[in-house]
């Protein structure tokens, strides 16, 4: 194999170039060699290779001896919630989550709904790696079953969250997966809900697989011309979602991420709210100011799943719109986190423009040095020495993904890419003024180090 298999949310590839039946089959019988299931739920977003790959991947799986459970298209957070309560072994599901249509990928959960560490996909990959595969004997190859249980994830979030007020929500499932169960959900609890682009259809005609201010601005236009109260739009697999207030305005993700976390943390009087390395400050500022505390982890959903557990979380959630709410459930929920934040802004009293305008406003700006991948670790290894004498106040270093330095006004990230010839560099300042000061400064550090070492 040229590249790693898996990536920090699981296996990604171009269809039938990259991930191939073949090699998806074979990644089903080593997640049943590693797991030792005796049943697996299976899931898929309404890509067109969807159903291409999940005949390719329970193939794997039954040869194996794995009874599978077929769920269909369903969002990750259904696929994953299912997984702890029907008592399976393991749920994959089959997404590349917000990449283009011509993507598709795999993403495996534990039987505690928890999607699976480096480790566990490690092993996996050394199996399909070594070939160490344990095929079942032909009397006990598994069966497969189709089920329909998406109600059991319903149910729990209709017990579970009350909506007084009879929102118009203006819902966007973007053709996928949460298509169907996102307004249906909604509706169940009282909104009054025009859906767009909430047909299933693997081409994604209406918007990109993934919400940003670009692909919501039909959204935008039409919360502000039917007068809505709140637009919701969720990616390719339903565990993130992004808003647009009820001005028709895009809502910055940190914002309103911040705005949230401080509401829970208000909520339980403190707590610690969990993020990765390249989420605003503007976390710390309003989390801090209600008696919380932020933890960081690197990017990507799993390590801040595996944090919240670690430190016993009241809320976690990256930038993007993967927000994880730990009395429900640990994978990132897009639906119930637009239903949350309802609920939070009942409480609250306040429409959503309000609710985040007290988050203050920084600034950010990223810079890519060029590296060639060979020096990239060497570079690296003398970034921390050369920003800690840069910035000799710096109030906090923090080495959980590259290097990061809190300053008075601000903060720099010195990460190498993972997979192109960069040094990526992301600073965060009170104003522009300040952010391009800071970086300046790191740029011309990065850039003598690579020189150095390039020599
Ligand atoms: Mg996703």
């Amino acid at each position: 194999m040229k590249s790693k298999l898996f990536g920090s949310s699981g296996v990604r590839g171009l269809v039938n170039v990259d991930l191939t039946p073949v090699l998806v089959a074979k990644i089903g019988l080593a997640i049943s060699t590693f797991s030792k299931a005796e049943k697996i739920l299976v899931g898929r977003d309404t890509r067109v290779s969807g159903l291409m790959v999940e005949n390719a991947l329970v193939s794997g799986l039954l040869a194996g001896g794995v009874k599978v459970n077929c769920l269909g298209v369903v969002p990750t957070p259904v696929l994953a919630y299912s997984t702890g309560e029907l008592g399976a072994d393991a749920g994959v599901m089959i997404t590349a989550s917000h990449n283009p249509p011509q993507y598709n990928g795999i993403k495996i959960f534990n039987g505690d709904g928890v999607a699976y560490n480096e480790e566990s996909q490690n092993e996996i990959e050394s199996i399909v790696e070594n070939k160490s595969f344990e095929l079942a004997d032909w009397r006990n190859i598994g069966e497969a079953s189709f089920i329909d249980e998406s109600c059991l994830y319903i149910e729990m979030i209709r017990k579970n969250v009350k909506l007084n007020e009879k929102w118009h929500v203006i819902v966007d499932p973007g053709c996928g997966a949460t298509c169907y169960i996102a307004p249906a959900l909604l509706e169940s609890l009282g909104c009054k809900i025009t859906a767009i682009n909430a047909q299933p259809d693997g081409f994604f005609p209406g918007r990109s697989p993934e919400p940003n201010s670009e692909s919501l601005k039909s959204l935008a236009k039409i919360v502000k011309d039917l007068g809505g109260d709140i637009g919701a739009a969720y990616d390719g697999d339903g565990d993130r979602v992004t808003f647009v207030d009820e001005d028709g305005c895009f809502v910055d993700f940190d914002r309103v991420l911040a705005a949230y976390a401080a509401c829970v943390v208000k909520r339980s009087s403190g707590g610690t709210v969990v993020t990765n390395v390249e989420a605003s400050m503007c976390v710390e500022k309003m989390v801090e100011a209600r008696g919380g505390k932020v933890v960081r982890t690197k990017v990507g959903d799993v390590y801040v799943a595996e944090a919240m557990k670690r430190c016993d979380a009241v809320f976690g959630g990256e930038p993007c719109g993967a927000w994880i709410h730990p009395q429900f459930h640990y994978c990132p929920d897009g639906i119930l986190s637009s239903v949350l934040l309802l609920k939070a802004l009942e409480d609250e009293g306040k429409m959503l423009s309000e609710f985040v305008s007290e988050v203050p406003r920084y600034q950010t700006v990223r810079v890519n040095v060029a590296c060639k991948n060979e020096v990239k670790h060497k570079v690296m290894e003398k970034v921390e020495e050369g920003l800690k004498s840069l910035f000799p106040s710096c109030r906090q270093v923090s080495m959980v993904d590259g290097v990061r330095l809190s300053l008075e006004d601000g903060w720099i990230l010195v990460r190498a890419s993972g997979t192109e010839p960069f040094i990526r560099l992301t600073v965060e300042g009170e104003s522009l003024k300040a952010a391009e000061g800071i970086m300046e400064k790191g740029v011309m550090l990065v850039r003598g180090l690579v020189g150095e070492v390039g020599r």
